[in-house]
C-alpha cells in the first residue's frame, strides 16, 4: 500500500496522498511543511533590511549635509554610529559569536544648533519611524507627567501600531540634561524627575521588553498593553548641558597637574571646551554611570556663528528663505532677498540671541506684510531689500523683544 514517505502514514490513515517521482506526501505533512516556510520567510524578514536604506558612512554625511548646516564632527560620528547601528540590525544572532553591541546616541550642544534636527534627518533618510520627546515630561512612575513607557507609545503611533516597524525606530529624547541629578548626594530630597528617571530610562537604553499602552497616559486603564522589545530601537539624546564647560575645564586642569602636564594647555581651544567633552563630564553633571554606559556615541554641537546662521537661510534643501520663493513662486510672483537683506536677518538673530530658531519669526515678521498683500497685488517680482526688512522689523520692534 501506498504510504507517505515523510511520516508513514498509510494511504487509509490520510485525507489525501499526493504521489511524487519517487514518494507520496499526504495532507498533514504538506500543512507542516507549510508552516515551517512560512516561519522561516519571516525570520528571515525579520532581518531583511531592504525596507531600511542603507547607506555608507560617506553617503550618510553627504545627505545630512543637505538639511544640516556645519557641524562635520558631530555628523561623521552619527554616520558612523548610524551605519554601524543597522549592519548590527542586519546580523543573523546566530551568525557568529561576536555580536555587535547598540551604540546609542548623545548629542551635547547649545539649544537651537541642530540637535533635532540631525535625529529628524537621519529617520528621513532610514525611512523609520521617529519620535521626539521632551525628557523634562517625563517622570517615576507613580508621580504626575508621563510615564517612561509613554516615550514607546509615541513610536508606536509613528509607525501606525507596526510593533516590528517600531522595533527598528529612531527615537529621540531632548532635553536629557534636565534629567540630571541635582546634586552629588542623590538621597537629600526625593528626586522626582532625576535618578529615579534615568533608572527609567535604562530599562529602554538597554533593551528590553516593554508593555506599552497603545493611547499613552493614565486616562485608559483598560487598554490592552502591546509589548515592544527595544532591542533594536535607536536611542539618540540631545542636551545644552548648560555649564558643563566647567566641568570639562575642571578635569582638564587635573589632568594638567597629573600626569600629562608637557602637552597640555598649549593646543587647548579654550573658546569651545566643548570639543573636549568626555563621558566623565557627563557624570559630574548628574547623569548616572549606566546611563553614560548605555550612550556610547558621544559627540558634541558647535554654536553657530554669523556665517552658518547665513548658510542656514539659504542652502540647505527646505531653508526658509527657498520656502518664500516657493510660496510666492505658487502666486506667480518672483521673490527675491538681496545679500543684504539676508546678511541684516542674520544680524538680528544674533543680535537677540535667538539662534537659528530665530531665522524664521525674524523672516515671518518681515514678509507678513507682503505675503498679505502681494496675492491681490498686480505685480510680478518682489525684492527683499535691507531696507524692506528694517522697516519691518523694527514696525514689531517690541514683539521680537519679547521673544527673547
Ligand atoms: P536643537 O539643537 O535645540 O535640537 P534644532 O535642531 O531643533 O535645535 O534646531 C532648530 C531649528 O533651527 C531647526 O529646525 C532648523 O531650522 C534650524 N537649525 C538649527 N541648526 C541648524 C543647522 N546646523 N543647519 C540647518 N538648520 C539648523
Amino acid at each position: 500500500m501506498d504510504k507517505c514517505s515523510f511520516c508513514g502514514r498509510n494511504k487509509n490513515e490520510v485525507e489525501l496522498l499526493i504521489a511524487g517521482m519517487d514518494g507520496h506526501i499526504c495532507d498533514r505533512c504538506i500543512e507542516q511543511a507549510h508552516t515551517i516556510i512560512e516561519e522561516e520567510f519571516k525570520s528571515k524578514d525579520a532581518f531583511d533590511l531592504k525596507s531600511v536604506k542603507l547607506m555608507k558612512p560617506t553617503q550618510i554625511k553627504s545627505f545630512l549635509d543637505q538639511y544640516v548646516i556645519g557641524q562635520d564632527h558631530a555628523k561623521k560620528i552619527l554616520s558612523v554610529a548610524v551605519y554601524n547601528h543597522y549592519k548590527r540590525l542586519a546580523q543573523k544572532v546566530d551568525d557568529d559569536e561576536t555580536e555587535i553591541e547598540k551604540s546609542n546616541i548623545i548629542l551635547v550642544g547649545p539649544t537651537g544648533t541642530g540637535k533635532t534636527l540631525l535625529a529628524r534627518t537621519i529617520a528621513k533618510m532610514l525611512q523609520v519611524p521617529f519620535t521626539i520627546v521632551d525628557a523634562t515630561v517625563l517622570t517615576e512612575a507613580g508621580y504626575v507627567g508621563e510615564d517612561i513607557e509613554s516615550l514607546l507609545t509615541r513610536l508606536l503611533q509613528a509607525a501606525d501600531y507596526n510593533v516590528e516597524a517600531a522595533e527598528r525606530g529612531i527615537v529621540f529624547i531632548d532635553e536629557i540634561d534636565k534629567i540630571a541629578r541635582k546634586g552629588d548626594n542623590p538621597s537629600i530630597t526625593r528626586d522626582v524627575s532625576g535618578e529615579g528617571v534615568q533608572q527609567g530610562l535604562l530599562k529602554l537604553l538597554e533593551g528590553s521588553i516593554v508593555n506599552v499602552p497603545p493611547q499613552g497616559g493614565r486616562k485608559h486603564p483598560e487598554q490592552k498593553m502591546i509589548p515592544v522589545n527595544t532591542k533594536n530601537i535607536l536611542f539618540m539624546c540631545g542636551g545644552a548641558f548648560d555649564g558643563i564647560e566647567r566641568k570639562i575645564a575642571q578635569r582638564m586642569n587635573t589632568k594638567v597637574v597629573g600626569y600629562s602636564a608637557i602637552e597640555s594647555t598649549s593646543h587647548v581651544d579654550r573658546d569651545n571646551l566643548m570639543r573636549y567633552i568626555a563621558p566623565m563630564d557627563l557624570k559630574s553633571f548628574g547623569l548616572i554611570p549606566e546611563i553614560i554606559g548605555r550612550l556610547p556615541v558621544l559627540t558634541y554641537l558647535d554654536p553657530l556663528d554669523p556665517a552658518a546662521l547665513r548658510l542656514i537661510l539659504t542652502e540647505p534643501k527646505n531653508a526658509i528663505i527657498k520656502q518664500y520663493i516657493k510660496l510666492f513662486e505658487l502666486d506667480k510672483i518672483k521673490l527675491e532677498f538681496s545679500e543684504e537683506a539676508l546678511k541684516y536677518i542674520v544680524g538680528i538673530a544674533v543680535e537677540y540671541k535667538l539662534g537659528a530658531r530665530g531665522l524664521r519669526s525674524i523672516c515671518e515678521t518681515i514678509m507678513v506684510d507682503a505675503m498679505f498683500e502681494m496675492p491681490s497685488k498686480n505685480e510680478k517680482s518682489l525684492v527683499i531689500s535691507e531696507s524692506y526688512a528694517r522697516e519691518n522689523v523694527e514696525k514689531a520692534g517690541m514683539r521680537l523683544m519679547k521673544a527673547s
